[in-house]
């Protein structure tokens, strides 16, 4: 009975919803009275939605303005509305959307606002400065896990100015039918991140030997930017290939890797961080383990930071198709240019296809927590995950794996189609030339990758102190009445700059909790 003697408070998105959140903490119990005379029927949990008028059978439930189901049977006010009073809307379908028919003005330039990073070759910056030893088959990743440790034990300590050492492992590589035309996906997320902005242009590969993905394939010449007169002059791509005949014994595999890592590092080594402008940053923003107040509390503070950052000149990338899916009219509208508003039709259409393929569709995203959290189907997910993506123009389409040119995809909002499982979607960002990552969760998860800093926002105040040493942002400030949506907002957008400059580190960098990289791959496996 804790939570009546606090102030019953519900959390309605839209002056048109027909249903709230309930706010309290640990929820709130049948009687409980909001200020507005509205008294509960039913005990609801937190995050939970509460039937603010009657709603008759068959009427629809409104949240974010938008239709989230349709009544299963009369629900009283005061009622909870959970999943098993819902009925699911049908996905919009995937013709006369409107097209780029949104033109917000301009927004006002932010400008002034540098960090420190490490400027490369092909123009991109990295917030890290990582040797990564990238790998063609998943046959080598027990012999790269080995050599990764020597090499931090004994050689790291004299590359003082070398964050870390990755070994790039992975599924792929064989045993996959490699000529099917998806294979191109996990191929090109695996060289896309072998190039990512954080590991200074230097490419290492350990490869098996007799693996389906050759090196070459792999990297073919010109895929990469040669990074000094050694490797132009002598060979295109530093390989040290296990079953070369010179290697008698696994030490004779774990020397090479050794010495072929000593220039990578010395490189590196060399390197120092220079002021860049705000700009250079490339933000891929992703939501996991949702609840309701995703789309209240952090999504809306991630969305400002957004605004902010692409004010700034800034990348940011969002996201998880199944989650955009049911807002995919809000998102063709805000398209910058009809074809822009074409490529995000051409990537839902290429996923429905995908999910049909294997007899589902796009609810089958959310999760059981999901549905504890309070959110009851795809539809009102999609809500709350949308928000994230601010309101900016969207001046770009990735397909899965695709990375930025920085030659007219350079700057602004940015659709990278992804699933929106948690570390595919990471990775396909990755792939797509992040170099900082923002991550939203309600229910709570300790996420992060090796490659580049994660910075997680609690949705909650409850989680946020409960994983006080896991998540860096509490936007549950927001739904406590302690801070707004643009305090929350500009936090981030500072400790972006922070951690991007490596002054800061975020609590998944401190830890080393660093999740597999998990490649996209829909062709067929051999
Ligand atoms: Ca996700």
């Amino acid at each position: 009975m804790e939570a009546a003697r606090v102030t019953p408070l519900f959390i309605r998105m839209h002056d048109a919803d027909n249903v709230a959140i309930v706010a309290n903490n640990g929820g709130l119990p049948a009687g409980a009275v909001f200020a507005n005379g509205l008294t509960l029927v039913d005990r609801v949990p937190q995050g939970h939605k509460v039937a603010l008028i009657d709603l008759p059978q068959g009427s629809a439930v409104l949240r974010y303005n938008v239709p989230i189901g349709y009544a299963l049977k009369d629900i009283p006010a005061g009622s909870w509305v959970h999943e098993r009073l819902l009925d699911m809307p049908a996905a919009r379908g995937l013709v006369g959307l409107p097209m780029a028919t949104v033109q917000p003005p301009a927004p006002a330039p932010l400008e002034g606002y540098t960090f420190d990073g490490y400027r490369n070759a092909d123009g991109t910056v990295g917030t890290r400065n990582i040797l990564a030893i990238t790998t063609t088959v998943q046959c080598v990743a027990g012999v790269v896990d080995f050599a990764v440790k020597r090499i931090k034990d004994e050689l790291l300590p004299r590359y003082p100015h070398v964050d870390d050492v990755v070994g790039l492992e992975h599924s792929y590589g064989c045993g996959v039918a490699i000529d099917a035309p998806d294979a191109i996906i996990p191929i090109r997320t695996l060289r896309n991140i072998t190039l990512s902005p954080n590991f200074g242009g230097e490419v290492m590969v350990v490869s098996l030997g007799c693996e389906k993905l050759q090196p070459e394939r792999f990297l073919p010449p010109g895929s990469f930017a040669i990074v000094d007169e050694r490797q132009q002059t002598e060979a295109a791509l530093d390989v040290v290939c296990l079953q070369a005949d010179k290697h008698v014994g696994f030490m004779s595999m774990i020397d090479s890797i050794l010495q072929a890592a000593v220039p990578h590092l010395e490189r590196l080594n060399a390197r120092r961080r220079e002021p860049v402008p705000a700009s250079a940053l490339v933000v891929g923003v992703q939501c996991g383990g949702s609840d309701a107040f995703s789309g209240v509390t952090a999504n809306p503070a991630v969305g400002f930071a957004t605004d902010l950052l692409v004010r700034a000149g800034a990348t940011v990338m969002f996201s998880e198709t199944t989650e955009v899916r049911d807002g995919i009219d809000q998102l063709t509208c805000r398209a910058s240019t009809p074809e822009v508003a074409e490529a995000m039709i051409r990537e839902m259409a290429w996923y429905d296809a995908y999910l049909k393929k294997g007899q589902v569709d796009r609810s089958a995203n959310t999760t059981p927590g999901n549905k504890q959290g309070g959110l009851s189907n795809i539809v009102e997910k999609a809500m709350g995950s949308i928000v994230k993506s601010g309101s900016v123009p969207i001046t770009g389409v990735l397909s899965p794996g695709e990375k930025l040119t920085h030659k007219g995809l350079s700057s602004g909002l940015v659709y990278a189609a992804t699933p929106a499982s948690d570390f595919i979607c990471g990775t396909l960002q990755l792939a797509a030339g992040m170099n900082l990552h923002v991550f939203t969760t309600g229910r709570g998860t300790p996420y992060g990758l090796a490659a580049v800093p994660v910075i997680k926002v609690a949705t909650r105040t409850d989680l946020a102190t409960r994983w006080h040493d896991l998540m860096d942002i509490n936007a549950g400030r927001i739904a406590d009445g302690q801070a707004s949506i643009a305090d929350v907002g500009w936090e981030l957008f500072h400790l972006l700059l922070e951690v991007a400059s490596g002054r800061k580190k975020t609590w998944a960098e401190h830890w080393k909790l660093h999740n597999a990289l998990v490649l996209f791959n829909p062709a067929p496996i051999t």
